[in-house]
């Protein structure tokens, strides 16, 4: 099944307690597409400047990253980020965010990408996703990502997002954020009434779990002692979850349970290194074995 992405296309600089990368590739997108395409091949839709280095282009391609949507703004920048890790390596604060062309970007879908399959609008402003929604001809599977600060700043047009979407994806001090609801199960149930046929809520180093109205899953991080750079945890998560689903074509229990196992394993990777460096170098065959490492300790 095609699947396909919208998110932020980013250079990023991060900080952590004990190393600093300036200009490193990220973006929800990015992220997103890295883990996927473990799985088979992906739609990336996207804007930059004429800033972007056109090598970041050739490398996406490489890895079976289709980039025909992403769209390059003459005289205009790229979004930038920066980020700041604290000492626990989970908590971060944004230390700088230039939105430039991401600012009123307005995804144009390619005709190919408009018969997408599965679609997964990544982080980013909730208008640029309903723009990109409405030019989709009947995906089977739309899921979403959102954050703190949409939350905060758009609520209007994420509460429409929310009703054209099958899956919502968050962090689980999003879910409470976004109902006023202290639990998490209570936080992801509340969202069900909100549009979402399913929520998975992210749990950082605590797992993640599935929640729809007559289903719960729940999966434990895998136990990753070497945590160099976070950045793209839950987007990389994302990508190897959806990028499962779309090469299985099903939503039944087991699929969906292994589904977030893969997500799972696709983040333990991705935060080996900065920004996406330590899933470039990885196969398949090592999302594989992980994910039987995680299975056999799970199983009793
Ligand atoms: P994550 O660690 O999964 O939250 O993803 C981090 C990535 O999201 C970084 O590569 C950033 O460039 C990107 N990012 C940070 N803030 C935003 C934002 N407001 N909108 C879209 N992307 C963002």
């Amino acid at each position: 099944m095609t699947l396909m992405v919208v998110g932020s296309v980013a250079i990023d600089n991060i900080q952590t307690p004990s190393a600093r990368r300036d200009d490193v590739l990220g973006g929800s997108a990015v992220h997103f597409s890295f883990g996927a395409s473990l799985f088979g091949p992906v739609q990336m839709v996207g804007v930059v400047g004429d800033d972007w280095p056109e090598e970041h282009t050739k490398l996406l391609k490489n890895y079976g990253i289709d980039t025909a949507g992403l769209e390059i703004v003459p005289g205009g920048k790229t979004f930038r980020w920066t980020g700041k890790y604290l000492e626990n390596m989970d908590d971060r604060e944004t230390l700088d965010v230039q939105l430039n062309v991401l600012g009123d970007f307005q995804p144009k879908l390619p005709e190919a990408y408009r018969r997408a399959q599965y679609v997964f609008i990544g982080n980013g402003a909730p208008a640029t996703g309903l723009e990109a929604i409405k030019q989709l001809q009947g995906a089977d599977l739309i899921v979403a990502d959102t954050m703190d600060l949409w939350i905060n700043i758009a609520r209007p047009d994420l509460a429409a997002l929310l009703t054209k979407i099958d899956g919502l994806v968050l962090n689980d001090s999003e879910a409470k954020m976004l109902t006023d609801e202290r639990s998490t199960i209570s936080a992801a149930k509340k969202i069900l009434t909100m549009g979402p046929k399913f929520v998975v809520v992210k749990k950082g180093e605590h797992g993640s779990m599935f929640v729809s109205q007559y289903e719960i899953y729940v999966v434990p991080a895998f136990p990753t002692e070497n945590v160099v750079d976070p950045t793209g945890a839950g987007d990389s998560f994302a990508g190897g979850m959806m990028g499962y689903f779309a090469s299985k074509g099903n939503m039944d229990a087991e699929t969906i349970k292994t589904a977030l196992a893969y997500g799972t394993v696709t983040a333990s990777f991705q935060i080996e290194g900065f920004g996406a460096d330590r899933l470039r170098e990885i196969s398949r065959e090592n999302i594989d074995h992980r994910l039987e490492q995680l299975r056999a300790s799970v199983s009793f």
